[in-house]
């Protein structure tokens, strides 16, 4: 079992203050959690860089990803590195995401800039169901949608300064393998947790 970090900022997104050093620095040394999907806003920029300042280190895993800002909200693909050109319809971004064998989270739903219902209707594989930036009651309605439409819910920081890091993360039965890691979310063997309060 291995603890990862699903949805984190980096500069690259432009209203992040985490830089890919900073980021590998205190992924090393966090005790337990070794992975992280670097989710930027329409750039995989920031997770090629960061991929390659923590290829010096064995148990650390680097996930690409992209947090799409489609014209009905905002949309996770894991596993790609390759990016759609935006604006771009919320369909169109899952239809890319699908060509490239990209995994589809739904983020914060329920939230501002999220797509609410409208995740009952797309071919999504996980719904986020654990986003500190989202109220309690915005989590509550993502958990229920996530079980009304049987989809695994996965927990992301969606952290863009360095207090927002590692409050919450994602339990997945898998190697650290970017594979493993994507096909075990997809097959629902996840948790969604809140780390608790340090010290
Ligand atoms: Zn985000």
């Amino acid at each position: 079992m291995i603890r990862v970090d699903l949805h984190l900022h980096t500069i690259f997104s432009g209203d992040s203050s985490l830089t890919p050093k900073f980021l590998v620095n205190q992924l090393h040394a966090h005790p337990f959690i070794k992975g992280v999907a670097i989710t930027d806003h329409n750039t995989l920029e920031g997770y090629f860089q960061t991929r390659k300042l923590a290829s010096a280190y064995e148990d650390l895993l680097i996930l690409p990803g992209l947090e799409i800002s489609t014209r009905e909200g905002d949309l996770i693909i894991l596993g790609v590195d390759e990016k759609p050109r935006v604006p771009i319809e919320l369909s169109s971004a899952i239809e890319f995401a699908k060509a490239n064998k990209g995994l589809v989270v739904i983020p914060h739903p329920y939230r501002s800039l999220g797509i609410g219902k409208t995740a009952m209707t797309t071919k999504a594989d996980a719904i986020e169901v654990l986003n500190p930036t989202a109220t309690p009651n915005e989590n509550m309605l993502a958990r229920n949608l996530a079980k009304a439409i049987s989809l695994p819910g996965i927990a992301g920081t969606d952290a863009h300064d360095p207090k927002e890091m590692w409050t919450v993360y994602t339990e997945v039965e898998a190697q650290l393998t970017i594979h493993s890691i994507l096909d075990n979310i997809r097959k629902g063997r996840v948790k969604a947790v809140a780390a608790s309060p340090q010290g």
